[in-house]
């Protein structure tokens, strides 16, 4: 196994247990204030987004560029990573949103919320690739990508459990679908760890992935809100983005 795949797996076993949390959450009685955690997604939102773009695309150019031809190469893998999250989510899946579920009349068949777990299951994989593929370029990649999947990790698990739950399921696979989003977090880092001369592929891939993630599954929930609130929180998210990244780089990581 490569150095720091230690880490890479630990960041991947804590976002999987954010899963749980958020998948318990919703489950518990109180539910969970709604307010809070569109916060959480507008957070997250942003810094993914900022992730995405100033790190995760960069790097994968760096670290494409002894190959010939490797610009388009590293730019079509980004959009086949963008449009295979889309397709995991939306083309094989009737109906899905990031955040609660509250459409239940589109959830009289409960195989449909086998084939939204089975969606996520390929969404959190390549969550967990890209913590891997970070941690496989540098240390600080790692962590910054490790923070920003851990940031929507609350509100996944949540999304999951909520929608078992329209779907009919009992709590006990509802909570138990938030934990195979953990299991498969983990299993992408650990994957590409073993497999790490992948990275170059495995990298872009992964941002494309990303950028669906928080441009395409987190900023539509916080376009839903009316104000400039959330907008607020979003760009919070990147300056939270610029924060980490400049205290990283203090700490010499
Ligand atoms: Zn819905
Ligand atoms: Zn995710």
């Amino acid at each position: 196994m490569p150095d720091g795949w230690i880490l890479a797996a630990a960041c991947g076993l804590i976002a999987g247990l954010a899963n749980v949390a958020g998948g318990l959450l919703a489950l518990s009685k109180r539910g969970w204030d709604r307010v809070r955690q569109s916060h959480l997604v507008a957070a997250g939102a942003g810094f993914m987004l900022a992730a995405v773009i100033l790190r995760m695309t960069p790097e994968s150019y760096r670290i494409a560029a002894a190959h010939p031809g490797a610009g388009i190469k590293v730019a079509t893998l980004v959009l086949l990573g963008y449009l295979f999250v889309h397709a995991a989510e939306h083309v094989l899946v009737g109906h899905f949103h990031f955040g609660e579920e509250t459409h239940h009349e589109h959830w009289v068949e409960p195989v449909v919320g086998t084939t939204v777990l089975f969606g996520l299951l390929l969404h959190t994989f390549f969550d967990g690739v890209s913590i891997g593929s970070g941690f496989l370029v540098k240390p600080s990649l790692g962590i910054l990508v490790a923070i920003a999947v851990f940031l929507h990790k609350v509100p996944e698990g949540f999304t999951v459990a909520s929608i078992m739950t329209a779907a009919g399921r009992s709590p006990r696979a509802a909570a138990l679908s938030a934990t195979w989003l953990g299991l498969a977090t983990l299993a992408g880092v650990l994957t590409i760890s073993l497999w790490s001369g992948l990275v170059r592929y495995a990298l872009p891939f992964s941002t494309g992935a990303a950028l669906y993630v928080a441009a395409s599954d987190l900023i539509p929930v916080v376009n839903e809100t009316k104000g400039i609130k959330m907008a607020i929180w979003v760009f919070g998210g990147v300056l939270f983005f610029y924060a980490s990244d400049a205290l990283l780089a203090w700490l010499g990581f």
